[in-house]
């Protein structure tokens, strides 16, 4: 647990603290954090008490436009499906190309890699996503019929209902665990949501517990020892301060998964122009670069490739099997 001076992942004594700055809030508060020499993971001295506070409302984003109360025709289901198979690359889909064409989906690419996980495991069972936040998207897959995906997470508001099915529940991942009928789950996701709880040792152990034996798991976490923070020290976005508890190096998850039982499957290092770029805008103020220059661009795709080659990305995806 936290609020100690051992690692949460190693168990090493911890003397050395870093202090890191809240991006988020004007008042460039700073917190201290504990580096772990023997697995370089970085970790909170201590967990604020108003945690929660840090959680600002547009933390979680709902794009309501996508999921107003009124239902879809069945037409417009079977269109729109179409549109979202072709548009994830979830398949080669003509008519959902066309469908694009007409209708542009409104959503961002980067989210791939974690609906690509959903789709390969969601006709098997139950896809769990820890920490999903009110995701919007996740909604909107309900309302188009696809309804194995359940999100969890204790910091939203309340629980989120569509057509009368409980999509996104209100509670911690045990208490989850403790009060619902876990035998159809088929995989759980932590897309950017195990750095954020206290206690990852005993969450992925429960993860591995619960899951068949040819369950998956997604990993999707960032790094501390990537390119971003070599060109830039810990001040950076992926370092979230202070909702972000700890964050590993490559070593320190090579120490989680072999504790918890979990081999790597698929192993994705994830850094994305656009990612590096919000690195170098918050580096310098936004007023100093307002548009990136075509050279600036080429420079970050290279960086951004390069990262992807040799290893040091600032994210990393993976996904995981029992061993
Ligand atoms: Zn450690």
């Amino acid at each position: 647990m936290l609020n100690s001076n051992k690692c949460l992942i190693c168990d090493e004594n911890l003397n050395e603290t870093i202090e890191l700055t809240d991006w988020r809030s004007n008042e460039n508060k700073k917190f201290e954090y504990y580096v772990c020499k023997n697995c370089g993971n970085i970790q909170i001295k201590e967990i604020p008490e108003n945690l929660s506070d840090y959680y600002s409302d547009n933390y979680y984003s709902l794009q309501k436009s996508y999921i107003n109360d009124k239902q879809f025709s069945k037409i417009k289901k079977f269109l729109l499906k179409h549109r979202e198979l072709y548009f994830f690359k979830i398949k080669k889909d003509i008519l959902g190309f066309l469908v694009n064409v007409i209708k542009p989906s409104k959503e961002k690419h980067r989210e791939n890699f974690a609906i690509k996980f959903l789709f390969d495991n969601m006709n098997k069972g139950i896809v769990l996503d820890v920490g999903s936040g009110d995701n919007w998207l996740w909604q909107y897959f309900h309302k188009l019929g696809w309804t194995n995906i359940i999100g969890i997470d204790p910091f939203i508001n309340n629980d989120i209902f569509i057509n009368g099915h409980k999509v996104i529940y209100k509670c911690t991942f045990d208490e989850f665990i403790k009060n619902n009928n876990c035998d159809n789950i088929q995989a759980v996701m932590f897309n950017h949501s195990l750095e954020h709880i206290a206690n990852p040792i005993e969450t992925l152990k429960l993860t591995h517990s619960i899951l068949p034996s040819n369950g998956k798991c997604l990993l999707r976490i960032p790094l501390n020892n990537g390119i971003a923070k070599r060109l830039w020290g810990y001040q950076f976005p992926t370092f979230d301060v202070p909702i972000h508890l700890w964050i590993p190096s490559i070593n320190t998850i090579n120490v989680l998964l072999q504790k918890c039982n979990f081999i790597i499957n698929e192993n994705i290092y994830e850094n994305e122009i656009d990612l590096l770029m919000e690195y170098y805008k918050n580096f310098k103020s936004e007023s100093e670069i307002p548009n990136l220059s075509k050279i600036q661009k080429k420079y970050f795709n290279k960086l951004s490739m390069m990262s992807y080659v040799l290893g040091i990305s600032d994210i990393i995806g993976l996904v995981l099997e029992k061993k």
